[in-house]
């Protein structure tokens, strides 16, 4: 019985050894080098766009070309639901093809994309977006549930945020989601949220972003994100977060935070746009809604950083600059 007991504490020892591992486990972090000798950095995000080309999805696709052309752009982010209605069927899905391959044919766009998963894209199978076998028949594309970007200067930190929100989780809920990888959710959440602290006050970048599908504010159609109001914001505001980028309403606004520096940006204007409500409970730091289509573009200097957006025609329709000093060394 004594050995039988040892055994027991020993083995209950390893397994809790092997998941603190787990628990303190770093995301998938992706270095990327600039293009630019000047060491500038910049981007272009898009979200909510892919429909085989319509509602203006092209048109989105061709004028991002042009500025991508302009900034000679370093990399793509897209914010999500990457593939309506339903994210895709499998990897073998034409819609990848339909309505990324095919649409992005500028030269500029020919660069990294890196995407997270919109709502919509768990209601396909949500592993075929995350597949190996996606990147190798176009191998801009790259999308993972969370993970890190880290440029040096620049370091962004990419969030799945649709296990947060408590509504898809309803039963009986009108749609059905893949939580495969998932489940049990809670545990999900705490995993992610402790690995993203970490990475965080790791982080030695003169800016950090993080980029999530949901808003956390937003006075578009879904308004705040309360889970995520709740969740994810304070361990933004913790740690100097410069950028929080999201997609989801269908709408070009910038947001600021009223308790830190941190700027909300909604990019989730891809393809189909012009909802025509507006969200009126919270409107407190508001400096631009835009309901139609258009994309972002976000320019970093060693000191500075510029965002901005673009509607359906390459218009400017807003702008906004910060500077600050870089971190000194410790
Ligand atoms: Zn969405």
């Amino acid at each position: 019985m004594a050995l039988v007991s040892t055994t027991s504490i020993v083995l209950f020892f390893l397994l809790f050894i092997n998941t603190s591992h787990i628990i303190i486990a770093e995301l998938p972090r992706f270095e990327h080098k600039r293009n630019g000798e000047d060491g500038s950095l910049s981007f272009l995000v898009v979200g909510d766009w892919g429909r085989r080309g319509e509602y203006n999805q092209s048109r989105v696709a061709h004028q991002m070309g042009i500025i991508g052309e302009e900034l000679d752009i370093d990399f793509v982010i897209s914010t999500g639901d990457n593939f309506y209605d339903n994210g895709l069927t499998g990897e073998k899905d034409p819609a990848f093809f339909e309505s990324f391959s095919n649409i992005y044919t500028a030269n500029s766009l020919q660069k990294q994309w890196y995407s997270v998963l919109g709502n919509h894209d768990y209601r396909g199978d949500v592993e075929a977006q995350l597949s190996p076998y996606l990147r190798q028949i176009d191998n801009r594309w790259l999308c993972l549930r969370s993970f890190i970007v880290n440029t040096e200067m620049v370091e962004i930190f990419f969030v799945d945020t649709s296990p947060f929100v408590r509504e898809y989780f309803d039963i009986p809920n009108e749609h059905s989601y893949d939580w495969r990888g998932v489940l049990p959710v809670k545990r999900y959440i705490n995993k992610l949220l402790s690995d993203l602290k970490t990475s965080l006050k790791k982080s030695t970048a003169t800016w950090k972003i993080v980029v999530g599908h949901h808003a956390i504010r937003s006075v578009g159609h879904h308004g705040d994100t309360q889970e995520l109001v709740h969740h994810l914001l304070p361990i933004l505001q913790a740690n100097d977060v410069d950028l929080y980028i999201n997609g989801h309403d269908h709408c070009l606004e910038h947001i600021s935070d009223d308790k830190s520096d941190i700027q909300f940006l909604t990019s989730g204007a891809g393809s189909k746009a012009w909802r025509g409500d507006v969200e009126e409970v919270n409107k407190d730091g508001v400096k631009f809604f835009y309901d139609g289509q258009g994309f972002m573009s976000v320019q970093f200097l060693e000191t500075e950083v510029g965002i901005v957006f673009y509607d359906v025609s390459g218009q400017v329709v807003h702008r906004w600059s910060t500077s600050k000093q870089p971190l000194a060394a410790s």
